[in-house]
């Protein structure tokens, strides 16, 4: 799934491509992208685009005080439509411009996750945005030490929970626990102040890496394209520490978690199940 990086790259991108550009019209194309009835999305209509932004794993198309608040899910994309066509393959909504450009959200696949949500006034005091955590790469290491605290879990989770964390995902969890130096499983609440540092750290050094690479890319990038240091890399040699050992993973239904044992586990190999007692 798109992170910070992906999605702040493409939001400058849109924002460069259709900032200024009045919106004629807006047509939902399938029964379940629009996740709002008030305001219409007319009442966008005639209005310019100020700019698209990014919060978590959202984009933000802003139109004065009404906002497109749009999530990509994991395939989902936002791009130019070209051919405008009547029923585009996977497409889920179509913003037409008055210089006859458009952009369409499409999300291949039949399980259509993506949404869109239009707010009028504060998108931060609403719903989707509401519901996250400060935005990953502004927290400092005080305020990041605090929620170490208060939530006790596993860091890798942690990471990714977007109540307490926005905008992180499986690859950056795993990117930044790698460069933090610290276990995807140690238990939050047992981080000391310098963990949170070093994590803070790890935070901004692994997005940045990211950003560079997206914004100087023509469209988002795939998730096989994304560069990585141990997300999925599991079985290649570890690049950055004398360990000599491999990138070792954990497996879950849903995501890996890949990780330098000498580096990140005082050296030990945790068994491929989430039963494993050193997971406890
Ligand atoms: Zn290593």
């Amino acid at each position: 799934m798109p992170e910070i990086p992906e999605i702040r790259a493409h939001a400058e991108r849109l924002t460069e491509a259709y900032g200024g550009s009045e919106l004629t019209k807006f047509r939902s194309l399938s029964f379940t992208a629009l996740k709002t009835f008030d305001p219409a999305p007319e009442a966008a209509m005639g209005r310019s685009l100020d700019r698209v932004s990014q919060r978590g794993k959202y984009l933000r198309l802003h139109f004065g005080d009404l906002a497109f608040v749009v999530h990509l899910m994991q395939g989902g994309r936002l791009r130019d439509d070209a051919k405008q066509a009547r029923k585009p393959r996977g497409g889920l909504a179509r913003w037409t411009f008055a210089d006859g450009r458009a952009l369409l959200l499409t999300e291949p696949g039949t399980e259509h996750r993506a949404g869109i949500w239009v707010v009028g006034g504060d998108t931060e005091a609403q719903e989707p945005i509401v519901e996250l955590g400060p935005e990953a790469d502004t927290v400092t290491a005080e305020e990041l030490a605090s929620l170490l605290g208060e939530h006790s879990m596993r860091l890798h989770g942690f990471l990714r929970r977007q109540r307490i964390l926005a905008g992180l995902g499986r690859r950056l969890a795993n990117e930044i626990c790698y460069a933090a130096r610290l276990s995807p499983f140690v238990t939050t609440s047992k981080l000391d102040d310098d963990d949170a540092q070093r994590l803070v750290a790890a935070i901004a050094s692994t997005v940045a890496e990211g950003l560079a690479y997206d914004r100087a890319r023509p469209d988002m990038s795939n998730s096989a394209d994304r560069p990585s240091v141990v997300h999925g890399q599991s079985g290649q040699r570890c690049p950055d520490c004398d360990c000599d050992d491999e990138i070792r993973s954990v497996t879950y239904r849903r995501y890996r978690v890949d990780y330098c044992p000498a580096r990140q586990t005082e050296g030990r190999v945790l068994a491929d199940n989430t039963t494993s007692k050193f997971l406890k």
